[in-house]
């Protein structure tokens, strides 16, 4: 399976990071062994200082296909759930500096914990979801999708132009401002709308 990201989707993350807005999405991907499950722990790397978390809606595509076409999009995934994109900022701003590839910042092992998926159909709207991350009991990021710059639908039209989305594939939509730094033993729990949907532990 393969695991797509989608960076600086929304206006208020690129500003705080000071980047360029994108016009068209900006893809990278994670491998399996990126993934964490069921409210696993996940361990702090030793080659980063700065671990930030950022909270994505995620879709699970249900369908194998090449070049979406818009109007079908809603065909290519049946459920939702909440991640992290886990990401190695110190590492990833020397590699940007340079124009280097930003992989092993973002792709390293334990790098997407993910929820569980739950029918899009229980949500309603997906063009205005809510959602949030709370680090030990304060609240950290709010986003809501109606603010991504680039849609659900863009972005599997996008992707799919360039590589084959399989069932079981998934998809991190990108992340709302107020990204930051973890630290062993705090605790993460993320909500799409007032739904509980991951609680774990930085070990
Ligand atoms: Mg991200």
């Amino acid at each position: 399976m393969k695991i797509f990201c989608v960076g600086r989707n929304y206006v208020d993350h690129i500003k705080e990071l000071a980047n360029e807005k994108p016009d068209q999405p900006v893809i990278f991907m994670k491998p399996e062994t990126a993934l964490v499950k069921n409210n696993e722990p996940v361990y702090h790397p030793e080659f980063t200082k700065d671990m930030h978390f950022e909270t994505e809606l995620v879709l699970k595509i249900c369908k194998e296909g090449k070049y979406i076409q818009p109007k079908l999009a809603g065909n290519y995934f049946d459920s939702v759930g909440l991640g992290i994109d886990f990401t190695a900022r110190d590492i990833q701003s020397r590699l940007k500096e340079k124009g280097l590839p930003w992989e092993i910042s973002k792709a390293f092992n334990q790098s997407a914990p993910v929820s569980e998926f739950i029918p899009k159909s229980e949500f309603g709207d997906l063009g205005q979801l809510g959602f949030h991350l709370d680090v030990n009991g304060v609240r950290r990021q709010t986003g809501d999708t109606s603010l991504m710059l680039f849609s659900i639908t863009e972005i599997l039209v996008f992707i799919s132009t360039y590589f084959t989305v399989k069932p079981g594939d998934l998809v991190f939509t990108g992340t709302p401002a107020g990204v930051g730094k973890v630290e062993i033993g705090d605790r993460l729990e993320g909500y799409l709308q007032d739904r509980k949907m991951f609680d774990f532990s930085i070990r």
